[in-house]
């Protein structure tokens, strides 16, 4: 005989009934589990009490009760009419007197909650019922605690075991986030940040993803791009800066040492005859005139450079303004041994709004690059041509000279540029005459082109804004 324990039993209920609940009081979650049922008995056990003892019943109720790991007992007069469990012969005697203890408890009307403390707990649930014969009765829900507790507690390891192992994979997964995600381009930025305090911007700092880290490397990359073409150009501007002092040295030696030498023939009175005098001073006159248009030259870039020169607007007839510009050349080039050629395609009374002094210094570029680099080899011709391009003028200046190679057509507009140095060696020049051209048709509102081809020909063109021919003040040429 086992010692029983009689103990009121708080019942749980509703929400109440949850997880935690499981876990922290098991007992109170199976009173809860099988109140339904208990419910529906008290019912019967009220209404119908010999309906109990229907056996189709009592089979019904049981079979919904093994689920709960509980069974069915019914009583009458101390006599067990029903037992749902083989376990029941094991504690069918205290089972009995605890229920015939909670009689005599009397704690309720009906429905009493017990507890028994024994190896395997159970839970009994007991109900009175008064037969219609006059005989006592009771019916108990037996619930077999011990079960669900090793289950509870097999689950509560489960439990403990896959919350350490998810806080092992939680913690390996944010390590190595940290790692991949953080601490390697973090690294990547310090060795990249190490590398320009060095001076060294020939790197790449990459990185795929689109997270914080990653748009900072792309910053840090555009950065160092930003860098590093500053630099260059800079190198580059400095070397062409270089590149025009020895070229412009070189080309104001030359006219120096003649002009020297011919003074000095003069003076010493190499130049015996009038003759031979005239031609001394003629070909100082000359080198030094060369001399002055490459001061003026530099000078007049380095204005252009500051914008220090005032612009003077003038509407003028596009035809004849560019004709007579081009005729002003024509004597010199025909002694030049120069085939030209004055083109025009456009209306005759389309009228052009420019700085004139400006634009002859454009044209003067132009034409002097296409006598400067001509081809010895052939008889040279240069072709003035105007053309229509919807609200500007397109003037293009052709040659049949040396041409400009794939390579230095892109740069021939860039200041101090020289391109093809080793065909172009002895043609003076310091680079910037296109530099200024390019610079006085923007200020015109216009765009330079370059084409060429090696030993054909370069063509080069700009053009100007077309003016509406207006009356008054304005200077028009015709
Ligand atoms: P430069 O004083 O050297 O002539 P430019 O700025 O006028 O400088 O021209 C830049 C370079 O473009 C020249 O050094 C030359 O190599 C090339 N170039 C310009 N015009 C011509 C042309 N008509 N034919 C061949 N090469 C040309």
């Amino acid at each position: 005989m086992i010692k029983v324990e009689l103990r009121r039993f708080n019942t749980v209920h509703g929400t109440e009934a949850n997880v935690m609940t499981l876990v922290s009081e098991p007992v109170k979650m199976l009173d809860e589990m099988t109140e339904p049922t208990f419910r529906t008995l008290l019912s019967i056990a009220k209404d119908d009490p010999d309906g109990l003892m229907d056996s189709d019943l009592q089979y019904r109720i049981n079979g919904g009760l093994c689920e709960q790991d509980s069974y069915f007992v019914l009583i009458k007069d101390d006599e067990v009419l029903f037992a749902g469990s083989s376990e029941f012969d094991e504690y069918s005697s205290d089972i009995v007197s605890a229920a015939e203890s909670l009689k005599a408890e009397a704690l309720e009307p009906e429905g009493k909650v017990i507890y028994s403390d024994k190896k395997s707990p159970l839970l009994l649930k007991v109900g009175n019922v008064s037969f219609t014969d006059g005989a006592d009765g009771r019916f108990v829900l037996v619930t077999d605690t011990g079960i669900l507790i090793s289950k509870v507690r097999t689950a509560l390891d489960a439990i403990i075991i896959l919350a350490v192992l998810s806080i092992f994979i939680t913690a390996f997964v944010i390590i190595a986030w940290l790692f991949t995600g953080v601490i390697r381009p973090i690294d990547s930025l310090r060795k990249a940040a190490k590398e320009i305090g060095s001076g060294n911007l020939n790197f790449k700092l990459e990185r795929e993803e689109k997270d914080e880290i990653g748009e900072l490397c792309s910053d840090f990359e555009e950065m160092r791009r930003h860098l590093k073409t500053q630099i260059d150009s800079k190198d580059r501007y400095e070397l062409d800066v270089r590149e025009m002092v020895s070229n412009v040295s070189h080309d104001l030696k030359t006219p120096l040492t003649a002009i020297k030498g011919y003074a000095e023939g003069l003076l010493d009175g190499v130049a015996d005859n009038p003759e031979k005098r005239n031609k001394y001073l003629k070909t100082i006159v000359v080198k030094a005139i060369d001399m002055t248009t490459l001061v003026d030259e530099l000078s007049y870039f380095s204005k252009l450079d500051t914008n220090k020169l005032p612009y003077k607007f003038e509407l003028l007839n596009a035809k004849n303004f560019f004709e007579d510009c081009f005729e002003d050349y024509s004597i010199e080039l025909e002694m030049k041994n120069f085939a030209t050629e004055f083109a025009s395609e456009i209306s005759p009374d389309i009228m052009v709004l420019l700085d004139v002094e400006q634009i002859r210094r454009v044209m003067n570029n132009l034409i002097g690059n296409a006598v400067k680099y001509r081809d010895e080899n052939k008889d040279g011709k240069i072709t003035v041509r105007l053309t229509d391009a919807e609200d500007s003028v397109r003037i293009s200046v052709a040659d049949n000279g040396i041409g400009i190679s794939r390579a230095s057509l892109p740069h021939i507009f860039d200041r101090f540029y020289r391109a093809d140095k080793s065909r172009t060696a002895g043609r003076a020049g310091t680079g910037i005459g296109l530099a200024i051209v390019r610079k006085i048709v923007e200020e015109h509102g216009g765009r330079v082109f370059a084409r060429s081809e090696l030993g054909i020909g370069t063509t080069i063109s700009f053009t100007i804004k077309k003016g509406a021919k207006q009356n008054g003040n304005q200077n028009i040429n015709s």
